[in-house]
């Protein structure tokens, strides 16, 4: 209360006034969150012999109109034709695709957004980014942003050249735009692999998926089969018949009907599994995407589900990360998780500094390109600013779902948010500053290095 703060016994502080406190009281403390939970952080200490390899997880991110639907479908068309999936029916977030030897799973929600959603949440589900580019119409302002969030994730990309089956196609032109871009064609001596397809002919897909197989091998995507299942949760919903149904994305073990369940504060026990093709199935197993019917509400999408010893556990557990998330959501009004001041306060605390992220907005051009000259001559052994993404416009819900993935703060030149930017950013605990002029921003940064700033209101 000396501090200001009209706190009674029971009240939730938030994460600064705890950190106050315990300076006040020499006390050391560790803030453990329920977001970036306990779970989600487990290291498992598989032994080499228990793993085996499993399919990667390519998601298809581009432009709109680029034709990431058409390939998504083309691709589930080929594997239906080839009598490997009876015939697709369901829709359940992703399928699979068998290739020669190889199974590739696609997450079928195409797009950034849903991507970095899950990583907000600290899922890491994806493992290779197809970034469609169509050969008629170039690169365009999303196809930078899907670059830009597939890095940010550092997930390696593979670029697919759309529509060459069209008039006007020029495919050259992408990748001659690409590489101006920072991604350098292999076949031109860089390391980003492209390919020429259409979904309309189905040209090329052959390739891809021969490419998607490359990619995958270099990275030895492995896994423990053999132990009780943990993955993560790419869609859920209530369904009118079935109660609440969570298509799971099995990264670990495998999972039997009758397995006890705890996804996030929800938990349940597994009725039925249903895979991509709608046929029900005993088991799941590691890389396979399953609709698991029998939680007793509805799961969010990014959180991890996972196995655990009993109904009972799965409760108690369920039940403790819903007191604690609730709480979270108490603290997390009266602070942000990543604001400036913040930044140069837990580099001043000894803490190490990773550098300092920023996305940047802005109404034109020139002020992205002023600002990022400008920044470039801070002394960078201060600050090391890493700018995530930037680009015209205003702010977005994606710019925010964006910075809550990478931790980064989002800085705005004469544009505001736009839509449901602005409450995303604060249920997510994002700072968006708002600037006439590079060099209020610019002020800012120093006034930050060096422990001045006042906090935005
Ligand atoms: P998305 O917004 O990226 O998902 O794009 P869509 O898959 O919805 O495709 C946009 C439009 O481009 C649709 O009218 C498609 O039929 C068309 N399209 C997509 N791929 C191709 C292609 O390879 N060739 C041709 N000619 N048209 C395509």
């Amino acid at each position: 209360m000396l501090m200001g703060e009209m706190a009674t016994l029971t009240q939730t502080l938030s994460d600064d006034t705890i950190e106050l406190l315990a300076t006040e009281f020499e006390r050391e403390i560790e803030i453990v969150s329920a977001s970036d939970d306990d779970e989600q952080e487990v290291v498992f200490d598989d032994s080499e012999a228990e793993m085996v390899q499993r399919p990667p997880v390519v998601t298809i991110m581009g432009h709109v109109d680029h034709g990431k639907t058409s390939l998504l479908d083309k691709l589930r068309e080929t594997e239906v034709a080839s009598g490997e999936a009876g015939g697709i029916t369901q829709h359940i977030g992703a399928y699979q695709v068998h290739h020669g030897d190889d199974t590739i799973t696609f997450l079928d929600t195409p797009g950034h957004a849903a991507f970095t959603a899950m990583r907000a949440r600290g899922a890491r589900v994806t493992d290779i980014a197809v970034i469609v580019v169509a050969a008629d119409d170039g690169v365009k302002p999303q196809t930078q942003e899907a670059i830009d969030h597939a890095r940010a994730a550092d997930v390696p990309i593979i670029v697919a050249v759309n529509k060459i089956d069209k008039e006007g196609a020029d495919p050259v032109r992408v990748r001659t735009e690409m590489a101006t871009i920072g991604l350098n064609p292999a076949d031109w001596g860089g390391d980003t692999e492209f390919v020429d397809v259409s979904a309309k002919t189905g040209e090329g897909l052959d390739d891809l998926l021969d490419t998607i197989g490359v990619v995958a091998e270099i990275q030895e995507l492995t896994a423990n089969a053999d132990t009780e299942a943990s993955g993560v949760v790419i869609e859920a919903r209530l369904d009118q018949g079935r109660g609440p149904v969570a298509t799971v994305l099995i990264q670990r073990g495998t999972l039997e009907i009758g397995d006890p369940i705890v996804s996030g504060p929800n938990w349940g026990k597994v009725r039925a599994l249903i895979d991509y093709t709608g046929e029900r199935i005993e088991v799941a197993g590691v890389g396979d995407p399953v609709l698991v019917l029998g939680f007793n509400s509805v799961p969010s999408a990014g959180d991890l589900a996972m196995v655990v010893d009993s109904e009972k556990t799965a409760r108690t557990k369920a039940e403790e990360r819903d007191t604690r998330l609730k709480a979270e959501a108490i603290a997390r009004r009266s602070g942000r998780k990543f604001s400036l001041e913040d930044v140069f306060k837990r580099d001043r605390a000894g803490e190490e500094m990773k550098g300092l992220p920023l996305i940047l907005k802005a109404d034109v051009a020139g002020s992205l390109e002023a600002f990022e000259d400008e920044i470039a001559k801070l002394p960078q052994s201060e600050v090391l600013v890493d700018i995530v993404h930037s680009g015209v416009g205003g702010v977005t819900e994606s710019d925010v779902m964006l910075a809550a993935a990478s931790q980064a703060i989002i800085i705005g030149f004469n544009v505001r948010p736009v839509g449901d930017a602005a409450r995303v950013a604060d249920h997510e605990g994002v700072e968006i500053r708002s600037y006439e002029i590079i060099y209020r921003a610019l002020e800012d940064l120093r006034d930050a290095m060096e422990g001045l700033l006042d906090p935005e209101q």
